[in-house]
């Protein structure tokens, strides 16, 4: 499938017109960014180790059931997606305290939650990604209440099928964000599952395999996603 026309253009992601109006490409770039932008680099390779990593866990979800708007992945940066209009509403699930959980209620990382917790951010970049509720989101027409029930419950088995996935291989999936939209009717998962929007803890030693190794200049961030495409593409 040819790339036609460029019509977004984020932080880490390029989105391209096709010949086929119900179809986009997602070119996955190696830019960096954290802080609501203020920290800006390159994770060398990360594009197509992101590009690998999502394809991956987009097909397993899909084996599992869930909607998404992966079709394929078409080269090493490239992946064919259905063309969506996204829901404003960025869903956070949470296995353990890391982060913004952390910081706004003063606790320490790493103690494991006894229920994963589910949060949601509108999605607004010159707003640096606020937290809201359902009755923002409903308030404000950011999402019915019909998709927030299907984004929760979907958010919810989606980090059941993860846990698990990534506990075999080792890591601990410790919280990720998730971005969903509306395709024919439909609400599918969307935007990207990689180490970009993932907290990853090594099991044995707790070490991180995601992009706080970038945001906390711990080092070695393309070897940790390399590391991460292994255990996500082994077969066990
Ligand atoms: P926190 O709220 O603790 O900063 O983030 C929770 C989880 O969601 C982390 O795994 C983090 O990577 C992901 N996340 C939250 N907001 C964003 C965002 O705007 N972009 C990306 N890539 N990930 C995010």
């Amino acid at each position: 499938m040819e790339k036609r026309d460029k019509i977004y253009e984020g932080k880490a992601k390029v989105l391209f017109t096709t010949d086929n109006p119900d179809l986009l490409i997602q070119y996955f770039k190696d830019e960096a960014t954290a802080f609501d932008g203020k920290k800006k680099g390159i994770i060398e390779h990360k594009g197509v180790l992101n590009n690998k990593i999502s394809s991956a866990i987009f097909k397993l979800l899909e084996a599992s059931g869930i909607k998404t708007h992966f079709v394929e992945q078409q080269s090493d940066r490239e992946m064919v997606v259905k063309k969506l209009r996204i829901i404003p509403v960025e869903v956070v699930v949470r296995n353990l305290v890391a982060g913004s959980l952390a910081k706004r209620l003063g606790m320490e990382e790493g103690a494991t939650l006894k229920n994963p917790i589910v949060e949601f951010f509108y999605k607004s970049d010159p707003l640096g990604d606020p937290m809201i509720n359902e009755y923002h989101a409903r308030e404000f027409g950011f999402a019915t209440d019909a998709e927030l029930k299907l984004m929760t419950a979907g958010a919810l088995k989606i980090n059941g099928i993860l846990s698990e996935f990534f506990d075999k291989r080792g890591i601990i999936l410790v919280d990720f964000k998730l971005e969903f939209g509306e395709h024919k009717g439909e609400v599918l998962l969307g935007d990207e599952i990689t180490p970009d929007g993932c907290r990853l803890w090594d099991k044995t030693t707790r070490e991180k395999m995601d992009k706080d190794r970038f945001r906390r200049d711990l080092g070695k961030v393309e070897e940790a996603y390399q590391e991460v495409l292994r255990k996500v593409t082994e077969k066990i």
